[in-house]
């Protein structure tokens, strides 16, 4: 595409190409001219092992996920997620949350935070298709409560084997299951949970747990090999939640349908009934009444990444109105040629690299306070709806048709504002993180 012909060629005096060029060679350190695109200058700003896991997370998403999105998104249960998964299990996207021998991560990656791998992986899945980022991300949740349980005998003998499969190239997935039909924001909000009458309860047998109840919206529930369960102990309340593990072929244990929802739709959010489930003492995950705690502090990691979502969505539709304006023309002139248009691609750009600027902030740490991964994620998931709103903008007719992708990426984003807690519940999050400090300051 040919520059709009009323803008400063960088060949002009006046240009800050040509104008830097006069500074002293002693100044010319502090100034910087970057014509690279961001999401190269971004690479390259990443230590050594990171920028190469991005540039495979990028191709990996292009090759598989980019091709399939179409059929992702208008079919649950099609090939489509089982070739994708094949293929993220055969990269060792299933198997990533440890290092060699038993994770497929490679020890130089594992110098930097789990936290930050996990957020670069969603942002490149989720910028080709969020439905299959989704369905791949959510079994890293599913697998969190093992890993904080810090069990190695547990570890050894429950997920060693289902990470040798994933990277067999066999998935074997793990669902997060703590919604339930009478509490979303009550089982990840200490206020609600307060108050809250557990829905899933666990009786005690000999040699185990007999686990009666109903979990909702269980991302990848519908292909889960076994999910990580939270319920209450018979009798008690929130205090006593407890974390187990229940293989899908667990007698009583049954999926009883998948949800029609609006946005990200390669990935099932499904209904799960447990009825009389045994689950033997072996598999409880951490100690007993553990389980809020390995919920909230899996929260605090998932949040994060799942502003990766966000800002992998915003990108994606981003690129998709860059192509567009590109591609097409309003009374004889090119949209680019616009500065109205110009203008939009630039605010874009601004929100997805604040959204991007922050995650990378906030994801250097292995422990993200609570305040921070629910400042992510409400600032990456509010800020890639009105992206992805300012697509569609941009794309009118083309933004609301199918084939333009971004009134997908308008339905996909919407999601993220509302899993992993509702932006409420996050922000309730940072109030009762910071509500002391905040009261000390009055
Ligand atoms: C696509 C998708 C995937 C999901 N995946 C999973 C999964 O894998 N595993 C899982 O367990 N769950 C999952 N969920 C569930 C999700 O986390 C809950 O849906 C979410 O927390 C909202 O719960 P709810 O609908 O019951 O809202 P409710 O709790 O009924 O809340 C209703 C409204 O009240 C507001 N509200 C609630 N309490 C307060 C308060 N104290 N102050 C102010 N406002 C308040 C909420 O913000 C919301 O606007 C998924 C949901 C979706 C949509």
């Amino acid at each position: 595409m040919k520059r709009p012909p009323d803008l400063v060629e960088p060949s002009h005096p006046l240009h800050p190409t040509q104008a830097f060029r006069r500074l002293p060679l002693a100044a010319r350190p502090f100034v910087r001219l970057d014509s690279l695109a961001v999401w190269e200058s971004d690479t390259r700003s990443l230590p050594p092992a990171l920028g190469e896991y991005r540039r495979q997370l990028r191709r990996f998403a292009e090759e598989v996920l980019l091709p399939r999105r179409d059929d992702g998104d208008s079919n649950q249960h099609g090939s489509v997620q089982s070739e994708v998964l094949e293929a993220a299990a055969r990269a060792g996207l299933l198997s990533d949350l440890l290092p060699r021998p038993i994770g497929t991560t490679p020890l130089r990656r594992m110098r930097h935070s789990l936290v930050f791998q996990q957020s670069l992986k969603m942002e490149e899945l989720c910028a080709a298709c969020a439905g299959l980022g989704l369905l791949i991300g959510a079994h890293g949740l599913g697998t969190m409560p093992l890993i904080l349980s810090t069990d190695l005998a547990l570890l050894r003998r429950e997920l060693w084997p289902l990470y040798r499969a994933n990277a067999g190239g066999r998935p074997r997935l793990l669902a997060y299951a703590i919604t339930e039909p009478g509490g979303g924001s009550d089982v990840e909000d200490a206020d609600g949970a307060r108050r809250y009458k557990p829905g899933c309860v666990a009786r005690r047998v000999p040699g185990g747990y007999r686990l009666n109840g109903r979990k909702i919206f269980i991302s990848g529930g519908d292909l889960a090999h076994a999910v990580t369960v939270f319920g209450a102990l018979e009798g008690e309340g929130m205090e006593s939640w407890t974390c187990f593990l229940v293989y899908h072929d667990a007698p009583g244990f049954s999926r009883v349908r998948n949800e029609i929802k609006m946005g990200q739709r390669a990935s099932a959010a499904t209904e799960l009934l447990f009825e009389e489930v045994f689950v033997p003492d072996a598999r409880v995950v951490g100690p007993l009444r553990a389980g809020w705690a390995l919920n909230r502090a899996t929260l605090n990691i998932s949040r994060v990444p799942v502003g990766a979502i966000a800002l992998g969505i915003a990108r994606g539709a981003f690129e998709a109105a860059l192509g567009f304006v590109n591609r097409h023309s309003l009374a004889g002139r090119p949209l680019i040629h616009y500065q109205e248009v110009q203008l939009r691609l630039a605010q874009m750009q601004i929100d997805t690299s604040a959204m991007r600027g922050l995650l990378w902030q906030v994801s250097r740490s292995w422990a993200p306070t609570q305040t921070q991964a629910a400042t992510v994620k409400v600032f990456c998931s509010d800020t890639a709806v009105g992206v992805c709103r300012a697509a569609m903008d941009l794309m009118a007719n083309h933004g609301a048709s199918y084939a333009g992708a971004v009134e997908k990426s308008y339905r996909d984003a919407r999601l993220t504002q509302i899993y992993e807690g509702t932006n409420q519940i996050n922000r309730l999050a940072v109030v009762e993180d910071q509500l002391e400090a905040w009261l000390a300051l009055g």
